[in-house]
This record gives structure tokens, sequence and C-alpha cells, in this order.
């Protein structure tokens, strides 16, 4: 950040003001500053954006060392190998700090990409619209003719009775802390609940993850969902979903958390609550409607098929527009705005599949559409569900916990959508997914030859039954 420019009181002057200097708003800075546009990216840093600071890459880095000390401690036994001399030790603050060491080597990356483009100045502070087309930086004015808005969220902490703040630690505390709390409550069973929950697992916390929500994926199928939550609870997470009437009492020991579980009472004592029930748009320091930007609930921004807001130079990209709050849909929105806000007329963005993946061990992955996404949407479908417990390669791993379902229009056999867990799932994903986004039919899958023993053949085998029942 030392070297943005200075703040003064001389106004600012831009063509696009893309606001934000995460994923989304350096993809619109670039893809604007490509087609010829001057751009101005402000942001307050540290720079970067939340998922190489605070999100994926951090969280992936802990993940890595979780997964592998679980695989010392509980696999190595069923591939004949025993650690002769006892335990794993954990090393925390190598942990963290490589982890912070690469963080910065992405952020770096990120920033020189930035600086390096001779079209976009970037400028350190926070803004706030003051009109239509105005608005402060830090204090000094700027104008601009086109704006983007790729602000983020910021995290929502619970509210149950009797939970005080230091109880709390939300994922920014869980990817920086070296000194690992016993007990852990999470809250939620989002991707970052259950990532998290089973990082701290992994390195020896015990571990509760709780949810209100009756059923875990709504929407999603019953039989892939459950067998995923199964396989987490196999690694030894305790995961309870549908509870109710929480609060906590504490004692000279420390808090208890209290709830109803199945009509049952149920306690479990903690020593920390890891708060994991998503995000909110950060909107409210924006002064949104001195620019006349409505909101929807929570503070989202809705968006047009053109990510215009309600003020119609006004773009939105990324996770403040509330649409799924992951990296390649914010890389995806960022650029579409950018190019947008260059144009004089802007375009619908195209629609593809979206694939996402939650990196526990098993990882779940999906893409295009569900079962009854895609009912909804007026397809006759016809479906396929397969295990991994007869996937050649999954066998000689020893690693058959995982489920495949693919979904595909009756009519003409093109592939819709997928949803699968197992080993290496968030890869394996992108096989099928390439299928959905080149409009590919069950029929033009089932003659591609796979390489034998694989766990992609999981698609070749369940395309195949599908494509002999149809
Ligand atoms: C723990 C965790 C793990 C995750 N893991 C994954 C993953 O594995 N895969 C995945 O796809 N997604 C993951 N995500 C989600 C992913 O990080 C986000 O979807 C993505 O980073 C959103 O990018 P964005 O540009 O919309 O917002 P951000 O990256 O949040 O950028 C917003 C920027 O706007 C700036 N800003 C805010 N207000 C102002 C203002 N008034 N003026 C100027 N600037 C302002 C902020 O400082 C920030 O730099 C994870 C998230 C978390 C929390």
């Amino acid at each position: 950040m030392d070297k943005m420019t200075e703040s003064n009181h001389i106004p600012y002057k831009t063509e696009i003001l893309v606001i934000g200097g995460g994923s989304a708003g350096r993809y619109a800075a670039k893809a604007a500053a490509r087609k010829g546009a001057q751009v101005m990216l402000v942001d307050p840093g540290p720079f970067g954006g939340l998922c190489i600071l605070k999100g994926c890459m951090p969280s992936k880095a802990l993940l890595r060392s979780a997964h592998v000390r679980h695989l010392i401690v509980s696999e190595l036994p069923e591939l004949g190998l025993r650690l002769s001399g006892g335990q794993v030790d954990l090393d925390m603050n190598y942990i963290v700090d490589s982890k912070d060491r690469m963080i910065q080597d992405f952020a770096d990356d990120a920033l020189q990409g930035i600086l390096n483009n001779p079209s976009i100045t970037l400028v350190e502070g926070l803004f706030h619209f003051t009109g239509t087309h105005e608005g402060l930086i830090s204090g000094r004015p700027v104008t601009f003719q086109k704006a983007i808005i790729a602000s983020g969220t910021r995290i929502r902490l619970p509210h149950i009775n009797g939970l005080e703040s230091e109880d709390i630690m939300t994922s920014d505390d869980i990817l920086e802390t070296r000194i690992l709390p016993k007990k852990v409550v999470v809250i939620g069973t989002g991707p970052v609940g259950l990532e998290l929950g089973q990082y701290l697992h992994n390195m020896g916390s015990e571990v509760t993850i709780l949810n209100i929500n009756p059923e875990w994926g709504h929407g999603l199928d019953r039989v892939i969902s459950e067998a995923y939550l199964d396989a987490l609870r196999a690694r030894g997470l305790s995961i309870q979903m549908g509870i109710t009437n929480e609060w906590v009492d504490r004692t000279p020991e420390g808090p208890t958390l209290h709830y109803t579980h199945e009509g049952i009472e149920k306690s479990v004592p903690f020593e920390r609550l890891l708060s994991a029930i998503g995000r909110i748009p950060d909107t409210h320091s924006l002064d949104l409607e001195a620019a006349g930007i409505k909101t929807a609930e929570k503070g989202i921004i809705k968006v047009l098929p053109t990510l215009q807001t309600t003020n119609p130079d006004i773009y939105a990209a990324g996770d403040v527009t509330g649409i799924l709050p992951v990296l390649n849909v914010a890389t995806f929105q960022g650029e579409m705005a950018g190019e947008n806000a260059t144009r004089k007329s802007p375009l619908p963005i195209p629609e593809p599949p979206v694939p996402i993946a939650i990196f526990t061990d098993p990882e779940y992955a999906r893409s295009g559409l569900s079962e009854s996404e895609a009912v909804f949407k007026g397809h006759s479908v016809v479906t396929g569900r397969i295990p991994f417990t007869d996937l050649g390669k999954a066998i000689v791993y020893r690693r058959t916990d995982g489920w495949l379902k693919i979904v595909a229009n009756e009519s003409d056999h093109k592939i819709l959508g997928a949803e699968m867990f197992g080993p290496g799932a968030s890869d394996l994903i992108h096989v099928i997914h390439v299928a959905i986004a080149l409009g590919a039919t069950l029929d033009d899958y089932q003659k591609i030859l796979h390489i034998h023993p694989t766990f992609a053949e999981i698609f070749k085998y369940l395309i195949d039954e599908m494509t002999d029942a149809i």
C-alpha cells in the first residue's frame, strides 16, 4: 500500500470508479482498462481482498496441515503403515507463519497486477457516495461517469442468550490463532463452518457443529447430503442439524451451550464458539441512498441481469450482490461489470454453470443444476446416483466414502448438473463441469475413454448405467 497515491483535497476525476480492491474489484478494474477506460480503484487496505487475506487461500493452507495430520494419525494403519515413536507434534508458529508468507506473496502479486496497469490508478481510502456521480475517498472528493461497487461482505455474529463477545471466534480469528481452543462449538454448517470445524478437529480440538436448519443442503440430493455429513461424522466431527432453544450459561470452569435436538435437551461445555453463520454485504458505510441505489434485506445490492443497480450508471459485482459468495462468481461478475461499464448499452451477462466445492475431507462439490432446480426450471429429467464403493481406485486407495449424482434432460439427454462428495471432489467435479458447460449429452460423454484406475472413472460408470437405463 505504500505505493498508493497520497490523499489530499484536490478532487479526483475518473471515467470509471471501482470501489473495493478484492477479487471482483480487481477483475472489474482490469476488464474496464482493457476496454480502454481510465479507471480508479479505491480500497482502504491492506490490499488483497477476502479470498487472499482471510478466505480461500489462508483457510486452504491451514487445512492442508490438518488433513495430512489426520491422514497420519488415523489412516496410516489401514495402509499397513505404523508410526514408530509416537504422535505428530504441531508447530503452530511454523504453520501460521508459513501461511502468512504465502498470503503475503499472493497479495503482493495482486497489488503488482494493478500497479503495473497504466490505465488503473489505485487510491488508498474508504469511499462513500455523496451524489449519483460523486463521492468522497477518505474526505477527498471524486467524480466519476460510471462506478462499480465491489465492497464485499463483513462477518455476522449470532445472537444467543448469555453468549459474551469474548466467547466468540470468527473465521478471521481461527486463521490467525496459534493456540487452538480445546473445546469448540461451531454455529453454522456452511463451507466455512465445516472446513474450519474439521481443521480444528484434525488439529486436536473437540468440535461440535450445530445448525438450526433441519436439513443440510436444502434442495440438494438427500442421499448425498446425508451420506456427506455421515462421512464427516465418521471422521470425528459431531454435527447436529435442526437444533433449537440455544442459550449459554457459565460456571467458573467456563461457558456451556444448552440446546434442544430432536426433542432432547443437550449441553456442551466449550472454550470458544466459532461463529460461521455467514456474512452480510459491506454496504453500511457507502451512503447508497445518496447515489439512488436501493438495497434488499441485509443490505444486499440487488442487480439487473446487466449487473446495474437502481442507478443505471452504477454496477455491483461479487459478494456484495448476495448472489453466490464464491470466488469464481466474484471474478466473473467483476469482469462482466467492468466490460459493461464501458458500453453505451450494457449487455445481460451470461449465466454459465457454477462449480463450487467444500474443502473438507472428503470434499463436496457440485456444478450446474440440482434435480430440484432443474425441475423448477421446467425440465423433465433423468437422474442417476452411484456410490464410490464399487470404484476400483477408491477400493485400492481405501477411500470408498463418496457418492455422485448426475442430472440430465430427459428429451435430449443434455447433462444439466452434478453433485458429489468423495476424495478430490473439488478437482474431479471439473470433469463433468466441462461437459455441462459445453452442453454435452450423456451419449457424447459415454463415448469418452477414461484412464483406469482413476477416481474420474466414476463419471463413466454412472453415465454408462444411465445410458443403459434410458
Ligand atoms: C474463511 C473463508 C473461506 C473461503 N473459501 C473460499 C473458497 O475456498 N473458494 C471460494 O470460491 N470462495 C471462498 N470464500 C469466499 C470468497 O473469499 C469470496 O467470495 C470472495 O473473496 C469475494 O470477493 P469480493 O471481491 O466480492 O469481496 P472482497 O474480497 O471482500 O473485497 C471487498 C473489498 O472492498 C473493500 N471495501 C469495503 N468497503 C469499502 C469502501 N467503503 N471503500 C473502498 N473499499 C471498500 C474491502 O476492504 C475489500 O478489500 C471464502 C470466504 C471465507 C470467509
